[in-house]
């Protein structure tokens, strides 16, 4: 029976993994979470994984709700014996145990995506040292990796990731009014805060760009943004020959995770007859009213730490403007300022961190 290890699971997509796992009849054997005590609760009575890691201010009530529950680290969760560690802690935060499971030799079903925009070459490093192995999660990284499956890399010419668009995909035109509220109410997808707000923005699919650029080791100019609002193709390749591949299914995030469990198999889920929707629409992303696009593009172009600072940046504004201190349109202006000022440092460990920490001080200052 496969074991399971679910880094962030009392979140959107550690949710959906721990349902995955219930349709397979995996052992979850490590759970890592943040401060949701209840939902935690719930998962440790159901799954009694060996080894949990919970934020300090939880251990008392853990330890009392379960006497024979052995807390750790996340990195210690990371490190269990299993075959599959689902890497979904947002943000830098997720980072330090993905890079475990890499050293452990693991299977990473990778969600963060942070993880891979700011450390990339470094991780891919990891897990060509230590026989690992990363499969995406996120449904656009999912369906360029199975468009791309029995392929000739050199006969590819672009890879396009599709965007729904966010809330704001035609309306308001000034974003100078939007709430947090409004930004939080994304169409297609429920997930957490930090990636719907980043939805909101397009940043996200700036992440995205640059996550396929460090995952598929693909040039940065190949890879294209299409808006899609029925989200329903999720990434397409386009060959030398003109010829476009793409992966279509329905707007649920556990199929992919299921296929990053699964690879090569293939299970059967209760989402398989589903029908198709009507009308398809495909159409140029607006960089006038969302430049965090942008901005990812030029972080990219950049390369060394320009990427860390960008996504470490993003955090910060972000979390500002869910606090209501500064507009929609500030969050953009903070990373492109960012951006600008990031020192011109080749990308190691030591650096990262280093750049991780300064980006967040940078971006403080103009929140
Ligand atoms: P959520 O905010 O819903 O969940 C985050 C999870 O991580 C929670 O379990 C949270 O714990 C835990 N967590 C947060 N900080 C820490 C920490 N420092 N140490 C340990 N655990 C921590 O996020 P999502 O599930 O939406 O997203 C997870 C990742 O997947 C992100 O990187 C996102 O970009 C990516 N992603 C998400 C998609 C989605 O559909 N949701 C789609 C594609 C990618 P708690 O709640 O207990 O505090």
């Amino acid at each position: 029976m496969k074991r399971v290890i679910v880094l962030g699971s009392t979140g959107s997509i550690g949710r959906q993994a721990l349902e995955v796992c219930r349709w397979q009849g995996y052992r979850v054997v490590g759970l890592a979470a943040g401060k949701n005590l209840e939902t935690l609760s719930q998962q440790i009575a159901e799954w009694r994984p060996s080894l949990v890691a919970a934020d300090k201010s939880l251990h008392g009530e853990l330890k009392s709700r379960f006497p024979w529950l052995k807390l750790a680290s996340p990195e210690e969760v990371a490190a269990l014996e299993a075959e599959v560690a689902v890497a979904a802690i947002p943000g830098l935060a997720g980072l330090s145990p993905t890079r475990v499971a890499a050293q452990t030799g693991k299977r990473i079903a990778l969600a963060n995506k942070e993880a891979m925009v700011a450390a990339g070459p470094l991780l891919w490093q990891e897990v060509e040292a230590h026989g690992a192995e990363i499969l995406p999660v996120d449904s656009e990284h999912s369906a360029l990796f199975q468009a791309l499956l029995g392929e000739r890399r050199e006969d590819v010419a672009e890879l396009i990731l599709t965007a729904s668009g966010g809330p704001f995909l035609r309306e308001p035109q000034d974003l100078s009014r939007v709430t947090p509220e409004m930004a939080l109410n994304h169409p297609r997808w429920r997930m957490g805060p930090k990636v719907t707000v980043d939805s909101a923005t397009l940043f996200n699919k700036g992440l995205e760009v640059l996550e396929a650029k460090e995952l598929f080791r693909f040039p940065l100019e190949g890879i294209k943004v299409l808006v899609h609002p029925q989200a329903y193709v999720h990434g397409l390749v386009r060959f030398v020959d003109g010829s476009l591949k793409a992966q279509l299914g329905p707007t649920d995030m556990r199929l992919p995770i299921q296929y990053a469990l699964t690879y090569p198999e293939r299970a059967e889920t209760p989402l398989k007859n589903l029908p198709l929707p009507g009308e398809l629409e495909f159409l140029e992303p607006d960089l006038n009213r969302f430049p965090a696009l942008e901005v990812a593009y030029e972080a990219g172009r950049r390369g060394g730490v320009a990427q860390v600072a960008v996504s470490a940046a993003d955090e910060v504004a972000v979390e500002a403007f869910l606090a209501g201190r500064i507009p929609f349109p500030r969050i953009p202006k903070i990373l492109a300022q960012v951006l600008e000022n990031t020192p011109s440092l080749p990308l190691t460990w030591e650096n990262l961190f280093a750049v991780d920490a300064w980006a967040r001080e940078e971006a403080k200052r103009w929140t």
